[in-house]
């Protein structure tokens, strides 16, 4: 059966024009998904009992079951769902002053293969279709009973391998009509998919795009992630000088410090060198250590040291707090691995 919140507001038209319903109803659908969030069609009381019916005999709604909950001692939050067959995906509800974000899964499982991610070695299942995306939001806010300000596709998968249907469930997180959450909340992380990153340039979508960058030469960053053989770094700096020219949106670069691999003040020097000048902003994360992972957190002083060198030589950079890692919630730390405990 078909998920009714794969359906953007301009497809549900589409949709229920076919099954024979006026393209209005899903202005009153949307409301009731997305508004007062309801977990039935029989909810929907403003529609007729016979198009209930019709509605439920055609789609399903999706509504995720939570497998397991478990809170952080700083009240990050990870959440395994039962994606209603037979997977499980994991969901991270961070809370800081100026809000609650949360981090969604794009697929299950992860075909890119970075050498530092736990997502690596796992087998990759499928892409998510927009309805599971959409539903990773409706599930925390209706279990913390507030509302999400904040969206990073930062959890397990690669957004940009499941590009139309990461882009549909942007569009409905986004639509004023839908969950109402601005463009400018929303960030799309990527290895760095050169090809899609020209096409996310042209939906005219005020997204931030994000990319994990982690290293300055090519032979270093093709050691830690494999993407890099297919779209070495040249193309994707190309790439993104490209989309800020399009967007006018200034883009994140998350660089995760190894140590003794890519966090010594050589490094930071190349990387200055590599973007000078555009419109961006380096985001550190010390890195987290994986089982059996070779590569182990930088020292705070290393770390604190890197970011002062780019900040004095002109790039903007910030430290990202790290949250959740007693609960394994912390970046890179999603692992199918607890998916089926
Ligand atoms: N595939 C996308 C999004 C998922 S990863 C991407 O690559 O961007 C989300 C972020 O976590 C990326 O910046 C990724 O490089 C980072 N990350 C993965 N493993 C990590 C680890 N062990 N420590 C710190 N950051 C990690």
């Amino acid at each position: 059966m078909k998920n009714i919140k794969d359906y953007d507001l301009e497809e549900l038209k589409k949709e229920l024009s076919s099954i024979g319903e006026k393209p209005f109803r899903a202005e009153q659908i949307f409301k009731w998904l997305y508004e007062a969030k309801v977990k039935e069609f029989d909810e929907m009381t403003n529609l007729s009992v016979e198009l209930r019916n019709k509605l439920k005999e055609n789609y399903t709604m999706c509504n995720f079951n939570i497998l397991k909950k478990q809170e952080s001692s700083d009240g990050t939050k990870k959440y395994l769902f039962d994606v209603l067959d037979g997977n499980a995906i994991e969901t991270v509800l961070m809370q800081y002053h100026h809000g609650k974000t949360i981090c969604v899964s794009s697929q299950i499982g992860c075909k890119m293969g970075c050498k530092f991610c736990a997502s690596t070695g796992i087998k990759f299942i499928r892409n998510l279709t927009s309805g599971e995306i959409v539903e990773q939001v409706l599930a925390v806010e209706q279990d913390i009973g507030d509302r999400i300000s904040n969206i990073v596709f930062m959890g397990i998968g690669e957004p940009l391998d499941n590009y139309n249907n990461v882009i549909n469930a942007i569009r409905i997180i986004n639509n004023p009509k839908g969950l109402n959450i601005g463009a400018r909340h929303i960030s799309v992380s990527t290895s760095g998919i050169v090809p899609k990153i020209y096409d996310l340039a042209n939906e005219n979508i005020q997204c931030t795009l994000s990319i994990s960058l982690h290293a300055t030469n090519n032979e270093k960053r093709s050691s830690m992630m494999p993407v890099n053989d297919a779209y070495p770094i040249e193309e994707l700096l190309q790439a993104c000088k490209d989309y800020i020219k399009t967007t006018n949106r200034r883009i994140s670069f998350e660089y995760a410090l190894a140590k003794d691999n890519n966090d010594n003040l050589d490094d930071a020097k190349q990387l200055v060198k590599l973007l000078k000048g555009m419109l961006c902003h380096v985001n550190l994360i010390p890195i987290n250590k994986i089982e059996n992972g070779a590569y182990t957190k930088s020292t705070n002083e290393n770390i604190i040291k890197f970011r002062d060198y780019l900040n004095e030589h002109g790039i903007v950079a910030t430290i990202r707090r790290e949250l959740g890692s007693d609960i394994d919630a912390a970046c890179g730390q999603l692992r199918r691995k607890n998916l089926k405990e």
